[in-house]
């Protein structure tokens, strides 16, 4: 066995991408199931085919042509919003494509009429988390553009929270949604099909009736592949949870001074790993580092054991307080969030490793 390798249950993210769909079914919302996380692994993809999900959403264009060539049909939308530049090739793999910018549209719109096919838009709207999306004041006037363009169909509006702010989906922004989508629609004669409210830490909301009647769409990954809701501190008690795990080998276990010694460099701060003395502390180092995981959203199966940080290579530990007793050559085991999870898969030195069970 190769080392760090990453366990991949992948019988339980087909059972969560079956219980997302039938949790979203029971509020009438149609899930698109996001699957960027996980590098365009086929293996994993095809979790999702067996779940017969028909919408799946991922951010890269390489990703989605690996979904074309291994035979899913289904709805596949741009869930970044796309580059000018890859647009003339993207639209011959995709259906749907957010948007929050005019030259956007205007690329998609003319590669689309080249290839004499409508791509779906859903206009991404801002509503405090800063990340992608027009801001409210402006989003009649982007509307306005996409709906003259030949080659688009205004289908949607769609905002996104959590991921950069960091700001809760909650009654008050996801109402705004709604109530937009209604200007629309007066204001350009039009049926807006989809209010694409947002991701895992939207559903949140759905306990709120009049939310869910209006909401009929959800872009869910973290939920399916993690089983967790990071955003709002929570695990899905009705999903398998973490199901990406990682193995990493002990390469170093010694007992060292807690603090570091001598001169520090960046004005005497270091990389602010300045501990407090706590003395002399049992330390371990995985071959495993900031190149294959994020060391932040590790988490040791054994009590006991701290993650201290990484570099490029090395996982530092603090493994006094385990119980059990460990050797250099020991492998540990962590379940990783979502960010780990994500660099795990992108890296070509974590080997992987596909459980059925
Ligand atoms: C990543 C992403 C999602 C999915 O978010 P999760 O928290 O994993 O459910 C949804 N929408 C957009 C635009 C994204 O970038």
């Amino acid at each position: 066995m190769d080392f760090p390798v990453i366990d991949i249950y992948l019988n339980k993210i087909e059972e969560n991408a079956l219980q997302m769909k039938a949790m979203l079914n029971d509020n009438n919302i149609n899930l698109t199931a996001v699957v960027k996380g996980f590098a365009g692994d086929l293996k994993v993809f095809n979790c999702f085919q067996k779940a017969a999900i028909n919408s799946i959403a991922d951010s890269r264009l390489q990703n989605i042509k690996k979904y074309r060539a291994a035979g899913y049909q289904g709805e596949i939308m741009m869930l970044r919003i796309p580059m000018c530049s890859e647009l003339e090739e993207a639209v011959k793999y995709i259906d749907t494509t957010l948007i929050s910018e005019i030259e956007t549209a205007r690329a998609a719109a003319k590669a689309a009429v080249k290839l004499n096919k409508e791509i779906k838009v859903i206009i991404m709207v801002d509503l405090g988390d800063r990340r992608e999306g027009v801001l409210a004041e402006n989003l009649k006037e982007l509307a306005a553009e996409i709906i003259k363009l030949d080659g688009l169909k205004l289908d949607g509006i769609g905002t996104n929270l959590g991921c950069f702010a960091g700001v809760l989906p909650d009654e008050k922004n996801t109402k705004e949604l709604i109530k937009y989508k209604k200007e629309l629609e007066k204001e350009f004669s039009i049926k807006i099909n989809r209010i694409s409210a947002g991701n895992t830490a939207t559903t949140i909301l759905l306990n709120n009736n009049e939310l869910s009647s209006s909401i009929n769409n959800l872009r869910i990954g973290e939920g399916i592949l993690l089983g967790t809701d990071i955003i709002n501190e929570r695990l899905f008690n009705n999903l398998n949870h973490y199901n990406f795990r990682l193995r990493a080998e002990i390469i170093e276990l010694k007992a060292k001074p807690s603090n570091p010694e001598g001169e520090m460099a960046f004005g005497g701060k270091g990389r602010n790993q300045i501990l407090k003395d706590q003395g002399l502390r049992q330390r371990a180092i995985a071959a495993v580092g900031k190149q294959d995981i994020d060391y932040h959203g590790l988490y040791p199966l054994d009590k006991g054991i701290e993650v201290l940080g990484a570099s490029s290579d090395h996982l530092i530990m603090d493994v006094t307080d385990l119980k059990r007793k460990i050797a250099v050559g020991d492998i540990l085991t962590f379940k990783m969030n979502y960010s780990a999870m994500l660099r795990a898969m992108t890296s070509v030195y974590v080997k992987k490793n596909y459980l059925n069970k």
